[in-house]
């Protein structure tokens, strides 16, 4: 099969979240096992042309290649996207977020036209490549290049929507009879995931339970109406690892490389971790990390209720993160009165990340909702045990074998849980078995993949 992977951002040119984890990584073992891939990205300023060896194709078209042939292609433009930051800056979101990405959704639809890439598949992820599939079906639908191509949209977060007023449809050049309650109108403003979720082939989600949550009101955002409508072209298919960047013992980030038959020598990294956080070493305290964005949606509000007695239960905590200032600043005060306990890095940090994924115990990840997560996931891999809200990807894969996990979003029973994870580190036998079983778990892209590949079987034969 032919694949164009859309999206905004990617792993190893441009990365604020999860999102970026997994379209630089899908692509490789799609193409291990046989499926021609492309990609497609805008060119933003901090991308290095030199070190990924980008050249200039034509005009605002730029080329590299990953792995085994994987052409990446970059469209430049200098007004939207030659900015530091991939959606904003300190003052919030970009105002032209619109303008950006909907040029760069039409900008791809032509350059696939000018490479004369018949896809069979466009994959398109979260709402800034959502235009993706309206364009095609609203402009593109007497296009013979594009007569048999078929469309994916993965949602990774559906909190993220793609909202605008009304006012800036006209930028969009689509017809306005799709600002209406079957099109991509959303309470009288414009919703470009909603456009992507009515007109792409197939809707999938990054994990089972996620796509189940979302079709409920809880979950939904207000799009649960949406996606029961399309309840038979949903999908969820659980996110993988990339274990060529994530593994313990090859990682050039940690103190100590090891893997279960070495076991004994995550203690050096947990002692470094000590040591650059400035914390006490001693290894017979529990060390718990945290590498995440510092918002409500991974927990931070019920963390934020419970930090202080978990302070005194005899812990350390690492956090690292950037998010809500109001959180910065609790944990801020939180460190002033137990800098012993608290070490805290409000930065984005990748060699920090995989410090504390090897040298911490136990993995903190609250989230209220998860589409997939991918912090346990590493965590596995470390022998670092998870500690988790019962939702979404966190639920399909977390349990009471390989982790903690509590059932009640509130701060008393992310308290508990906490203690029960304290009170079990003290058990040396039982916690070794816990560890043993996280580090024989396998969330490797491959059968993800493989479950990719049926998907997009089904989508052509639609
Ligand atoms: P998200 O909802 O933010 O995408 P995920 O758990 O799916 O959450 O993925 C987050 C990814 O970003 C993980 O690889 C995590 O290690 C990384 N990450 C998050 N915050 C930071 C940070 N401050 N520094 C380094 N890596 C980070």
């Amino acid at each position: 099969m032919k694949i164009v992977m859309c999206a905004s951002e990617v792993v190893p040119f441009a990365k604020t979240g999860g999102l970026a984890d997994v379209v630089g990584a899908l692509p490789f073992e799609l193409r291990e096992q046989n499926q021609e891939v492309i990609i497609v990205l805008p060119k933003y300023k901090g991308i290095d042309e030199k070190r990924f060896k980008i050249e200039r194709l034509k005009d605002d078209i730029f080329c590299s290649t990953l792995g085994k042939n994987i052409k990446v292609y970059f469209i430049e433009n200098n007004v939207y996207f030659n900015r530091d930051g991939l959606y904003g800056d300190k003052l919030g979101d970009y105002k032209d977020n619109l303008d950006r990405f909907s040029y760069y959704c039409r900008r791809t639809l032509e350059l696939l036209k000018e490479i004369n890439f018949k896809a069979d598949i466009i994959h398109v992820h979260d709402w800034q490549a959502s235009l993706i599939p309206v364009y095609l079906k609203a402009l593109y639908s007497d296009d013979l290049f594009y007569k048999n191509t078929k469309t994916i949209l993965t949602i990774h977060n559906i909190g993220y929507q793609g909202l605008f007023p009304k006012e800036e449809f006209p930028k969009l050049g689509l017809p306005w009879n799709l600002f209406n309650i079957e099109g991509i109108e959303f309470y009288d403003k414009i919703n470009i995931l909603k456009g992507g979720m009515i007109f792409s082939d197939i809707i999938n989600t990054v994990s089972s339970t996620y796509s189940k949550e979302i079709q409920t009101k809880e979950f939904g955002f207000g799009l649960e109406g949406v996606l029961n409508f399309r309840r038979d072209s949903v999908f969820g298919i659980l996110n993988g690892l990339d274990y060529s960047i994530w593994n313990p013992a090859e990682d050039k980030f940690i103190a100590k490389n090891y893997s279960l038959e070495a076991i004994q020598d995550k203690a050096k990294c947990k002692e470094d971790l000590q040591r650059y956080c400035k914390l006490p070493e001693s290894k017979d305290v529990p060390l718990f990390g945290i590498v995440s964005r510092l918002a409500e949606q991974k927990g931070f509000d019920i963390l934020s209720e419970a930090i202080d007695e978990i302070c005194r239960m005899g812990v350390e905590l690492v956090i690292l993160g950037t998010g809500d200032l109001k959180y910065h600043l609790i944990m801020e005060e939180m460190v002033k009165k137990y800098p012993k306990v608290i070490s805290l890095h409000l930065k984005f940090d990748d060699t920090l990340a995989h410090k504390i994924y090897a040298g911490s115990d136990v993995f903190v990840m609250p989230s209220r909702y998860e589409p997939c997560g991918l912090g346990q996931l590493i965590s596995f891999k470390y022998g670092t045990l998870p500690l988790v809200f019962k939702t979404g990807g966190l639920a399909d894969t977390v349990n009471d074998d390989n982790g903690f996990i509590f059932d009640d979003y509130s701060k008393d029973a992310l308290i508990k849980t906490f203690k029960k994870a304290v009170t079990f580190f003290k058990k040396e036998k039982k916690w070794a078995g816990l560890v043993a079983q996280a580090l024989n778990l396998d969330f490797s892209w491959k059968e993800s993949a493989r479950k990719y590949i049926e998907l997009y079987a089904k989508a052509l034969s639609k």
